[in-house]
């Protein structure tokens, strides 16, 4: 018999709630990306925490949205809902200062799953004090029959500790899953590359950011330099032109904040070159997604 636990806990919403940003201050690492943008987490990210006897899977999810015509959209619900059906428990994030249409949507998803949901009431840095929230408590805890609502800042790191002493309480007695010091299952490679797309959302303007992937066509790990090409795809030539920017200045500031990310990350010293390649219609085509890793 052991008195281990280990269970999978996932972080959905809609979309700009906080989740990456919790996922990152849970584990105290910056894990998954962040940006104001929507399309900003595309895949589900597993994030591990081990606490002693007791490990937490994490899965950051893409935002839930009502489904869209475009393959990429498709993509990005369907692993939200994927995280839903296979947890133990389910943290629902909202802004604690606005519970919106689509906050519904998501709670109606959950409902449907069946799983167990803590409500977690985020950016509460925003608010004025407890009792601007004791009445959002009480409105939230009518509109579903929550485990717990619990008060938090991600981006402050205000009431974690609650949120992770409610999580544990309820993970099944099991056997851990992960060595003890793993934070990801996923290699070295995708978070460069993450890395680069974030810092691509973040210098550019509203709508091309949903046209963009990343994919790295070399990476070499020399005695001294790890050697990193990448290649930026988007859907059309004006595309390009703006990404690139007057005389290249764009593409090259998005290059010099990606590689000094990059080497934190790697503890190693970087050259980091980028080129920007037209793929027209990659994001409505299952083919182009799936090369560039998103099935
Ligand atoms: P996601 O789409 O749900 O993963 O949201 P992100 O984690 O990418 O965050 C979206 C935006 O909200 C970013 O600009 C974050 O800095 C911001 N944000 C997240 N958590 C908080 C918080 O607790 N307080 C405040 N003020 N901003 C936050
Ligand atoms: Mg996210």
């Amino acid at each position: 018999m052991t008195d281990n636990r280990c269970g999978f806990v996932a972080l959905v919403g809609r979309p700009n709630v906080g989740k990456s940003t919790l996922l990152n201050h849970l584990l105290g690492t910056k894990l998954s990306i962040t940006s104001r943008k929507p399309q900003t987490t595309r895949h589900n990210l597993v994030g591990i925490h081990t606490i002693g006897s007791t490990q937490i899977v994490y899965i950051d999810t893409p935002g839930i949205h009502r489904a869209q015509a475009r393959a990429m959209n498709r993509y990005m619900v369907s692993q939200a809902f994927t995280a839903l059906r296979d947890v133990d428990l389910v943290i629902l994030l909202v802004e604690a200062r606005r519970w919106t249409e689509a906050d519904d949507e998501v709670l109606r998803q959950i409902d449907k799953s069946g799983s167990r949901c803590i409500c977690a009431l985020n950016k509460i840095d925003r608010m004025h004090g407890r009792e601007e929230l004791l009445p959002i408590i009480d409105d939230v805890r009518q509109r579903f029959d929550f485990e717990e609502i619990i008060p938090i800042s991600a981006l402050k790191s205000e009431g974690l500790d609650s949120l992770t002493d409610e999580i544990v309480r309820r993970l099944p007695i099991g056997e851990h899953m992960f060595e003890p010091g793993d934070i990801t299952d996923r290699p070295t490679e995708f978070f460069v590359a993450e890395i680069i797309r974030e810092k691509i959302m973040r210098r550019l303007g509203d709508e091309i950011p949903h046209r963009i992937a990343v994919a790295l066509e070399r990476y070499v790990v020399k005695s001294h330099i790890v050697e990193i090409d990448g290649v930026i795809y988007v859907e059309r030539k004006s595309q390009k032109g703006i990404l690139i920017g007057k005389r290249g200045e764009r593409l090259k500031a998005i290059g010099q904040d990606a590689r000094r990310d990059i080497e934190e990350l790697l503890g190693e010293r970087v050259m980091l070159r980028l080129w920007v390649k037209i793929k027209s219609g990659w994001t409505n085509d299952d083919a182009s997604l799936k090369v560039l890793g998103y099935q």
